[in-house]
């Protein structure tokens, strides 16, 4: 008799919104803030999906949406198909523990007059039925899994290294046993050394858990060695999004192209054409008409002020929103 197969967690994003609207004094119309329009994702239990993007282009936005955090202006987000703003206090309960955060400072996200025993338990207390006596066993085993000791529990924040804190907070997320992690950021503020052995601890612990990533960084080269599929994001929209391998053999959008022509490669005498763009990100206040990226894109054509480019699928599973693939 075959076995029922276990359902995987999944988080889907479907044409997500978030406007936020700025007063201008008595009398007037308030200014609309796009900084979100329109992204449209999908992520599941046992894989990770990077979101790439210079800062302020909206990827934070969209990860505290998907976190239930944000209440988007319009689109859906979708928790194992069914919309997350609209479940019941039960199921919402449920969702915390299964999709958890880390966020990019360990040194803002971590309550510095709570000993780490409170911090890494408090999802435990805030979101299950557990006596303390279990609680705190969890702690310790989630502290041993991210390589603390036990008796760090004890702790106060202050006594730990950069890299350790951002293990503790690891440690507070993996300690309700959750399917997905928004890692927000999560290695940014680390030295390079930091970053490798939190990167490899995260792989491990996808690889025994079965754990879901979405993965946020600006940083292309980490990106590519975390993440199973790409998204990037520009001015509040996705512009492109492939499976990795296919993203980075042949990256389509201009703007991705111009990213990771930045990036540093291993081999030193690889020859390397750096796209320099000109002029910082247009302000989600007065988006540029047309294609948001014109005003920097150095492929650009007329048609590009006034055509707003459709996602289209170039090849299966690769899809780019510029003219020049319409
Ligand atoms: Fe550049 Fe035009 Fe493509 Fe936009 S639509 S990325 S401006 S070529």
């Amino acid at each position: 008799m075959s076995s029922k197969p276990i359902a995987k967690h999944n988080l889907q994003a479907k044409q997500l919104e978030k406007y936020f609207s700025i007063s201008r004094g008595m009398g007037k119309t308030p200014l609309l803030v796009k900084a979100v329009d329109g992204v449209s994702l999908q992520l599941s239990q046992g894989e990770t999906l990077g979101l790439v993007g210079e800062s302020g282009c909206g990827k934070t936005t969209v990860s505290r949406m998907l976190l239930a955090l944000e209440k988007p202006s319009g689109g859906q987000v979708l928790y194992n198909d069914k919309d997350l703003y609209s479940l019941p206090k039960t199921d919402l309960r449920t969702f915390h523990k299964t999709v958890q955060p880390v966020f990019q400072n360990p040194f803002s996200s971590l309550n510095p007059r709570m000993r780490v025993k409170q911090i890494v338990g408090e999802p435990l207390r805030a979101l299950t039925n557990m006596q303390l006596s279990e609680r705190n066993a969890r702690v310790i085993h989630a502290l041993e899994t991210v390589g603390l000791d036990g008796k760090d529990a004890q702790k106060f924040p202050h006594e730990f290294s950069g890299g350790q804190r951002q293990r503790i907070a690891i440690a507070r997320a993996l300690a309700s046993k959750p399917a997905i992690i928004i890692l927000d950021e999560a290695v940014s503020s680390q030295d390079i050394s930091i970053q490798a052995q939190i990167l490899n601890l995260l792989k491990d612990l996808q690889d025994s858990a079965d754990l879901g990533y979405l993965f946020v960084s600006h940083d292309l080269a980490t990106v590519r060695y975390m993440c199973h599929k790409i998204a990037v994001m520009y001015l509040g929209r996705v512009v492109e999004w492939a499976e990795s391998d296919m993203f980075y053999q042949n990256p389509l959008h201009p703007y991705s192209q111009a990213l990771l022509s930045a990036c540093l490669t291993l081999d030193p005498r690889q020859e390397k054409q750096r796209m320099i763009l000109k002029g910082d990100v247009a302000s989600p206040l007065n988006p540029p008409s047309g294609c948001r990226f014109h005003t920097r894109c150095p492929n650009a054509k007329p048609e590009c002020k006034a055509v707003d480019p459709i996602p289209v699928e170039v090849e299966p599973g690769h899809w780019v929103a510029c003219i020049l693939y319409q």
